[in-house]
């Protein structure tokens, strides 16, 4: 049979793409290399021995837009967390804290003034993040759309010259000029790092923030409830429903454009035939299919550590852990801890101090910890890029975690360790995920895990104009995935533009 629409991998992406074009009417498969659906979107029993599913990839929701969910008729929900962000600090001899609430109000004015001895921070705060919301508004909308052009995005801001500061201007010399403290620039500055190895100074990281606040026009970073994987079983029941034909445990290894359509072969040797093919998997693995060059991209460079607690550990600031571990609680994340870390980890070396930030689930969402009394805790650590591990793997697995927990430890009267639950072997509830094993399970190219460098979310040459992001340079094959532009995260976006792309066309 010649399906109408062909999409390899079933990651959040391939399933909403799927979707949208079996709804449209066309014939569509799925393939997937694993025995389940999902991608890094999944929630997963990592300790057997305790009824706790964990978000074992990805944990927070901000860039799925509500349209997408409205279309599909998605039912998930999200919870907002109260707080945005704890970050403990020592300062003049004493353990202290910075405080931000997700509506910022007297709390945080109390914090910011406490530990930096004015106002000053807490006002240059609100203006800067109430500015980028004002480009946010402006550029969320676009996102499902084809590309706009910057002169378009320009002139719906009034030429207000924050586009500069923001989108050409490095975001590091930005923040520098916009606040003092090392601490308060440290905590603005870590959402231009996530998932990005690159210094502040790049304006790769200038991309990675945008992505980070510009989600439905807010930039705010939700709870799923049930976890990552209620999302994906969510969306399978939705493109089942849908029509769309589902196989599973089927790698594409290789694909044969003609000009009537696509071929895929499978590892096992089966073949498939499509008039379109959507490929929600990495461009370096369709690179690979096709037997072209594979794009350049940078190491994935981040440490996941998901672990059970008997209890939340209290912290030496003294502030309560339900309030600190409600938001994002960062761990060495001043300005000069994610500048250090970069300039010894790009020597492929890896830092004595290693930046992370860490949440907990279970404090806004119980509903995964089920009747079990335990919390969980997510910890993503920055700049430990792959190849770090591609010598002594164990080892160095070891040492990276030694070092991201003892850095934790830094701020908590118990350490983390003696509060972790246990198997019944003795063993602690702690699994920790490098980039090598990232590849590895869930095949993100060098652990990256956009599975490429993001890109700017709008035409960034004249060509791209009109266009939705979505072409993969070869007829009859469009990118649906994370590394088309306006991919990454868990966003459905690049899914919905593919689909649009393709339904454009025929
Ligand atoms: C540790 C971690 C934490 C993250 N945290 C967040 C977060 O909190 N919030 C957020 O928004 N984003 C987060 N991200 C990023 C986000 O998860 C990804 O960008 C997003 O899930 C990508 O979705 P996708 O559907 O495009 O691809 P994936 O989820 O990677 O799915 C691709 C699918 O394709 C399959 N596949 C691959 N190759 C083949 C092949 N040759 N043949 C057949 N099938 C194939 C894979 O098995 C996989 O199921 C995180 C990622 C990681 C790894």
């Amino acid at each position: 049979m010649i399906y109408d629409v062909i999409v390899v991998g079933g990651g959040h992406n391939g399933l909403i793409s799927a979707s949208y074009l079996a709804k449209a009417g066309k014939s569509v498969l799925l393939i997937e290399s694993s025995d389940h659906l999902g991608g890094a979107s999944i929630s997963y029993q990592a300790f057997p021995e305790h009824d706790v599913r964990l978000s074992r990839y990805s944990y927070l929701v901000s860039l799925l837009p509500n349209k997408i969910i409205k279309d599909l008729g998605i039912k998930f929900t999200t919870k907002s967390r109260e707080i945005s962000s704890y970050t403990p600090d020592f300062r003049d001899g004493k353990d202290c804290g910075l405080l931000v609430e997700r509506n910022v109000g007297k709390l945080s004015e109390q914090s910011f003034n406490k530990l930096t001895g004015s106002d000053d921070e807490f006002l240059a705060w609100k203006k800067f993040y109430g500015e980028v919301e004002s480009i946010a508004k402006v550029i969320a909308p676009t996102l499902l759309e084809p590309l706009p052009s910057v002169k378009n995005l320009k002139s719906k801001l009034g030429n207000d010259p924050l586009w500069n500061e923001i989108c050409e201007q490095p975001i590091g010399q930005v923040v520098r000029e916009r606040f003092t403290d090392d601490l308060v620039r440290g905590v603005v500055l870590t959402d231009a790092l996530i998932g990005t190895f690159t210094s502040v100074d790049d304006l790769q990281a200038n991309i990675c923030f945008l992505y980070h606040l510009i989600g439905n026009g807010t930039g705010e970073w939700k709870v799923p409830v049930g976890g990552m994987g209620a999302l994906a079983e969510e969306l399978e029941r939705v493109a089942i429903s849908s029509g769309v034909k589902i196989i599973g445990n089927t790698k594409i290894d290789k694909v044969i454009p003609d000009v009537n359509g696509v071929e895929i072969e499978s590892a096992a040797g089966n073949n498939y035939a499509g008039r379109d093919l959507i490929w929600a998997a990495s461009p370096t693995a369709l690179a690979s299919a096709l037997g072209s060059r594979k794009p350049k991209l940078r190491d994935g460079s981040q440490i996941k550590i998901n672990m059970l607690l008997k209890k939340l550990p209290e912290l030496k600031s003294g502030v309560d852990p339900k309030l600190a571990f409600a938001g994002t609680f960062h761990i060495n994340e001043r300005l000069s801890d994610l500048e250090n870390a970069f300039n010894v980890a790009k020597q492929n070396i890896l830092p004595d101090v290693i930046p992370a930030e860490v949440y907990c689930h279970s404090i806004t969402d119980p509903s995964i910890v089920g009747k079990s009394g335990l919390h969980t805790l997510t910890l993503f650590a920055l700049h430990t890029p792959a190849e770090i591990f591609e010598n002594e793997r164990a080892a160095n697995t070891n040492l990276v975690t030694e070092r991201i927990l003892s850095g934790f430890n830094q701020c908590l009267v118990e350490p983390i360790e003696t509060v972790l639950a246990e198997n019944s072997d003795g063993s602690k509830c702690l699994e920790v995920k490098t980039p090598l094993d990232l590849e590895e399970e869930i095949f993100l190219p060098r652990g990256n895990i956009f599975h490429a460098d993001l890109t700017m979310p709008f035409a960034t040459d004249e060509s791209m104009n009109g266009e939705w992001g979505a072409q993969s340079g070869t007829p009859h094959i469009y990118l649906g995935g994370a590394g088309a532009q306006r991919g990454g995260g868990v966003s459905g976006i690049p899914a919905h533009n593919a689909a649009m792309a393709l339904l454009s066309k025929s």
